[in-house]
């Protein structure tokens, strides 16, 4: 038989599980051998291997090896010899860079992959859903995306996107019962749910039935194709830099080769030469330094609590100029207590620490004697019940698992000693229609022990009232008129504007053994009861984020469902609403086009009372007025403005599977602040890769200069392939990458955001690169010919000079590339990881100098102090000749 066929307790039987207390830990083990991870194959890996021979793969490299085994051939046993070394050393430099690039990618999809609930030895937990085997119980609601093939067991409104499966994209109902019929399609199997299908609503327990290729999501995996780009713009716009600059590279060198031989070199040494450099000269190294450099900087976000999905990301994070965020959880704490309530008039507050269920009521100043208090009982009572939140103890501790805001109901009603246990005694739920944003109340049917049946819904006050026909006033039931409502509306307002949170609570009772399938049938005609307030105080570090943001040329807009005027009074608080900017609520952004929102939108830094529909509407009119918006959700609903956001956040614990998967960013600690961080991160890591484009394109003009020049001067060559191929390992290698783990300079929060279009050379980074590579050019070559001149004889020495002055002036020149400005701006030596590398890159130098054994296979000489002097005198100059102009120019 098959599962959809059997009952609860067939399947259970079959899989030799358990509903009340899930599997044992050894037992999962043992299917964990038995069947395998929970996850689908994925093609092909490039093996280590392959990914080493690909560095070889490059045209010029190939060109370079085939020279040299010919010179070997013709007796250049040394050169040859060595040429190949360097040339494996730099294979093994960009494997290990590409290694390192693709490691991190793969840690990173690894953190972003899905949690699922499970029931293990009688507990509910989370683990990567991976780990499910077989017979696991898994618990799932509303956002989540189904871990493993799994029969219901246990529905409540449940309803399961199945299209990745079915094409179908409307939701389909789901039960627990059992099927009849052998082979119903997948649309079918209502009593179902499949791996990689999405909640969209309600939630449910099922029984796992299939695992990793055994389920229906693994029988077509090979259709699925995870075709989404991890390239950033600017990698690719390196990649067409790339092939101009290797273009320009070959043009350039072939000319060397062309004025060499017709100034008098033999043609096989010009050609190898010609090959070393251009060898030497394409940056073949950059893409994999930028994914090393992106990667790494992600780690560093990871650190600080954000999650990068997307890799893209990192780059656009740096241009956002507006970010609009969630005020629940994000840029508050969500941790609820409730402190005011109010009905008929009357408002008793409630003391208490946290979640502590321990405290009083009082009027004024007066305790209340609760069993008098009808209504307050009634609040506290119907609050509890319509509730799925629940306090667990931990240690010293109280902490909610569930919604906040049901956890604050929850504690005021335990504060007045009622226990839902209790509670479910003398009432029966017997239908539910679940909290959404979209209509902002939650609604259960109950009944009670005569059999008399009740709908109870808590919701925002001011979407209640317009469903409540009566309103209970000391005990007694009145008509809902203008009056009543006008009170009731500023008792509201006196609320919210003390920042408090309000949910409001009615009821009505239905014939006995009515139905009600639909909520809006049961949704109307209520008795309004009552209302709560509940503190839930700003994040402390909010206020300091925001105002950064703001610094950095930043909109920071709150979005949220809740109420305007608590909205404003904790806009006001945080520094996000000022005298300039305005309020707009969800009603007037109904009636609003895209375009007459654009109009508007620039001034309005708080939206209030939002639909989740609502936030698409916004980032679309922010694209349209040019802005880069960085946009907050969790919810099912949020995911169409995440994913039309130029950067989609989700937050990491609130946060539904389905917000996360459209997301760029997820945060791991649902804080604002974290937010502000990622974009430092952001910028910084995109400034790094400026600084090392500009080190590494600068040392290529200049090494391609001083050949040139010389060539045109009819000198000698000034460096031998060997020394051209040294200089290219020793400069391009450790001091580009420790570049990219520069910190950021001083100002990068105070600078505006960057244009998405800007492309590599833009703001000075061309100019820097042409002025400084020149200058390195033409110092070497001014060191080459006074060496020369002093003594023509000795060609190895003038070569030895030119080589040191090279390096040299290239391992100054990194230190003036950790500022946008100047190497006089910030300390030279701030970046460690900078030092060490060039500290050993000048070992590398001062080895094939100064160790005999090394001289003849480099050709060099040792060289005495009085040349250094010379040396560092010249390769200082590329650095600081135009560094001195930034102390001339005046502060702005
Ligand atoms: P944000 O978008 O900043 O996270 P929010 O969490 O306040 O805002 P929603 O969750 O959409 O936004 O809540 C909107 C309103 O719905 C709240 O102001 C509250 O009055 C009401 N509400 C919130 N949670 C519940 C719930 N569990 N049951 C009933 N009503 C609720």
């Amino acid at each position: 038989m098959k599962y959809h066929e059997m009952d609860k307790k067939e399947v259970v039987e079959a899989l030799n599980t358990d509903l009340s207390s899930g599997l044992e830990g050894s037992d999962v083990k043992k299917r964990l051998k038995q069947y395998g991870k929970n996850e689908l194959d994925e093609g092909e890996k490039q093996s280590a291997l392959l990914l080493f021979f690909s560095q070889f793969k490059d045209f010029m490299v190939l060109v370079l090896l085939a020279a040299t085994l010919l010179s070997g051939f013709l007796g250049e046993y040394m050169d040859a010899i060595a040429i190949i070394a360097i040339v494996v050393i730099n294979a093994f430099l960009g494997f290990y860079q590409e290694r390192r690039a693709e490691k991190s990618l793969q840690a990173l999809k690894e953190l972003s992959a899905p949690q699922v609930q499970v029931l293990r030895t009688g507990q509910w937990i989370k683990i990567p859903s991976k780990e499910i085997v077989p017979g696991d119980v898994l618990k799932f609601s509303s956002g989540d995306r189904i871990g493993a093939d799994v029969r219901l067991v246990e529905v409540n409104s449940l309803e399961i996107e199945e299209s990745a499966l079915t094409g179908e994209s409307l939701p389909v109902s789901k039960i627990s019962g059992s099927l009849s019929g052998e082979n119903p399609g997948i649309g079918d199997m209502e009593n179902m749910a499949f791996m990689g299908t999405m909640v969209t609503r309600g939630s449910g327990i099922g029984v796992v039935v299939g695992t990793g290729m055994k389920t229906a999501m693994g029988q077509i995996a090979d259709l699925l194709q995870n075709a989404e780009s991890m390239e950033t713009p600017l990698q690719r716009r390196l990649e067409q830099l790339g092939k101009i600059l290797i273009v320009t590279a070959l043009i350039l060198t072939a000319l060397v080769v062309l004025v060499g031989v017709l100034q008098g070199h033999d043609l096989y040494t010009m050609f190898l030469a010609g090959v070393s450099l251009a060898v030497a000269a394409i940056p073949e190294g950059l893409p994999a330094i930028v994914t090393v450099a992106l990667s790494l900087g992600v780690q560093r976000m990871i650190k600080q609590k954000a999650i990068v999905r997307k890799l893209p990301a990192v780059e656009t994070l740096g241009c956002a100029s507006v970010i609009c965020s969630d005020k629940t959880g994000t840029m508050t704490q969500n941790e609820m207590t409730v402190t005011h309530l109010w009905s008929g008039g009357q408002t008793w507050n409630v003391n208490g620490v946290g979640y502590e269920p321990k405290g009083s009521f009082y009027r004024g100043e007066q305790p209340v004697e609760l069993e008098k208090e009808k209504a307050l009982q009634q609040m506290l009572m119907f609050g509890l019940l319509c509730n799925h939140a629940d306090l667990i103890q931990k240690k010293r501790e109280y902490v909610i698992d569930g919604d906040p805001t049901e956890g604050a109901l929850l504690v005021a009603a335990m504060k007045a000693e009622y226990s839902r246990e209790q509670l479910l005694n003398e009432f029966k739920i017997i239908n539910e229609f679940p909290f959404d944003s979209t209509r902002k109340m939650m609604t259960v049917i109950i009944q009670d022990g005569n059999g008399r049946q009740f709908v109870v819904t808590k919701g925002a006050p001011d979407v209640l009232i317009g469903r409540s026909e009566e309103i209970l006033w000391h005990d007694k039931k009145r008509r809902l008129n203008s009056e009543t409502t006008q009170t009731v509306q500023s008792a509201i307002n006196d609320l919210a504007s003390q920042a408090l949170r309000t949910i409001a609570i009615g009821f009505k009772e239905i014939p006995a053994g009515t139905i009600i399938l639909d909520e809006k049938e049961a949704e109307k005609g209520l008795t309004f009861i009552g209302l709560f307030g509940m503190i839930d105080p700003p994040r402390p570090e909010v206020k300091q984020a925001v105002k950064e943001c703001k610094e950095a040329g930043i909109k920071t807009v709150m979005i949220t469902g809740d109420h305007v005027i608590t909205a404003k009074a904790i806009a006001k608080q945080l520094g996000i609403l000022t005298n300039q900017s305005k309020v707009l609520d969800g009603e007037a952004l109904s009636k609003m086009s895209v375009e007459e929102l654009e109009e508007v939108v620039d001034d309005v830094s708080v939206f209030a009372r939002v639909s989740p529909e609502h936030k698409l509407k916004i980032v679309k009119a922010l694209q349209n007025n040019g802005h880069i918006v960085a946009m907050t959700g969790d919810g099912v609903n949020d995911a169409p403005a995440i994913k039309a956001a130029d950067i989609g956040i989700a937050m990491g614990i609130t946060g539904t599977d389905v917000a996360k998967e459209a997301s760029a960013l997820v945060l791991l600690d649902d804080n604002f602040a974290t937010i502000k961080a990622a974009i430092k991160e952001g910028r910084n890591i995109y400034e790094n890769i400026r600084k090392f484009i500009r080190y590494l394109l600068a040392s290529n003009v200049g090494e391609i200069l001083v050949m040139l020049f010389a060539m045109l001067l009819a000198l000698p060559l000034p460096l031998v392939p060997i020394q051209i191929l040294w200089v290219n390992l020793v400069t391009d290698g450790l001091p580009a990458m420790a570049l990219g783990l520069d910190q950021p300079e001083g100002d990068v929060m105070k600078r505006k955001p960057r244009n998405p279009k800007e492309g590599v050379f833009a703001r000075g980074l061309g100019w820097k690169v042409v002025s400084r590579g020149f200058l390195i050019g033409l110092v070497t070559l001014l060191a080459f010919i006074f060496a020369y001149k002093s003594n023509p004889e000795h060609l190895e020495y003038a070569q030895t000079v030119a080589f040191a002055t090279l390096v040299l002036a290239q391992l100054i020149h990194v230190f003036d590339c950790r500022s946008e400005k100047s190497i006089l701006s910030r300390n030279p030596f701030g970046n460690k990881y900078l030092v060490w590398a060039v500290l050993l890159s000048l070992l590398m130098v001062l080895v094939v100098i100064y160790y005999p054994p090394l001289q003849p296979i480099f050709h060099t000489t040792a060289i005495i102090p009085s040349d250094w002097l010379m040396i560092i005198g010249l390769s200082a100059i590329p650095t600081f000749l135009l560094a001195g102009s930034f102390l001339l120019r005046k502060p702005k």
